[in-house]
């Protein structure tokens, strides 16, 4: 085993990358906490992924490509998979499948990942990736460039400290929240808002004494 994976290395999934660049609480829920709710986006997401995985997408047709395939990065100490990645006469091309539309660059961050992966895997460049979504049905070409490696990299080390302190960091509470599959157990609108909740954890136990009295 590398020395990097000394006690306190945390291996960091490769899927935590676009939880974290959607809501940090949200991948420490899933994570840390290992939440996982399922609502109307996540199954639409698996349907979505289940045609992928039988190579169900015509968005390919013609360009060779592997898919639901097992990435890794030991000297970044990533795991995770690809949905498919293509064998282009320029270098390899990951595309990475999503429901819904594009919402920021949280999916950007999971495909840098991926290139990053099979960067040392293969020992090839990776300068272009695409994330198709279902929803629109159209691919957004990201380009692998310096910037988003280097937020990556950095995401990657932010997510590393909070696996390894088991941190769950605060509530956002904001426009997020509306489409996010943890809504019910992360209870934003009440975290969110430590007045409210200071205000729920007195009415308690309020309830509690009374009880016991
Ligand atoms: S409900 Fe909002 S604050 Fe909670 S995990 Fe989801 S996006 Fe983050």
């Amino acid at each position: 085993m590398d020395d990097e994976y000394s006690e306190g290395w945390w291996e960091v999934p490769i899927s935590a990358l676009e939880h974290y660049g959607y809501c940090p609480r949200q991948c420490a829920l899933i994570h840390v906490e290992q939440t996982y709710e399922e609502n109307v986006f996540t199954m639409r997401g698996s349907l979505a992924h289940d045609r992928v995985d039988s190579g169900d997408d015509a968005a390919n047709r013609g360009v060779p490509a592997l898919r639901g395939i097992p990435l890794w990065s030991d000297k970044l100490g990533l795991r995770g998979r690809a949905d498919a990645v293509e064998m282009r006469e320029g270098g390899p091309y990951p595309v990475e499948y999503k429901i819904g539309r594009r919402r920021g660059i949280a999916a950007d961050l999971q495909l840098c990942a991926q290139a990053l992966c099979l960067e040392e895997m293969l020992g090839a460049s990776v300068t272009k990736g695409a994330i198709f979504y279902h929803e629109v049905r159209k691919r957004h070409e990201v380009r692998i460039d310096e910037d988003l490696r280097g937020r990556t990299l950095k995401a990657i080390e932010e997510i590393r400290e909070m696996l390894g302190a088991q941190r769950l960091p605060d509530a956002p509470n904001d426009a997020r929240c509306k489409h996010c599959s943890l809504i019910d157990v992360c209870l934003p609108s009440v975290v969110g808002e430590p007045d409210r909740l200071r205000g729920l954890q007195g009415a308690l136990w309020y309830h509690y004494d009374v009880k016991e009295s």
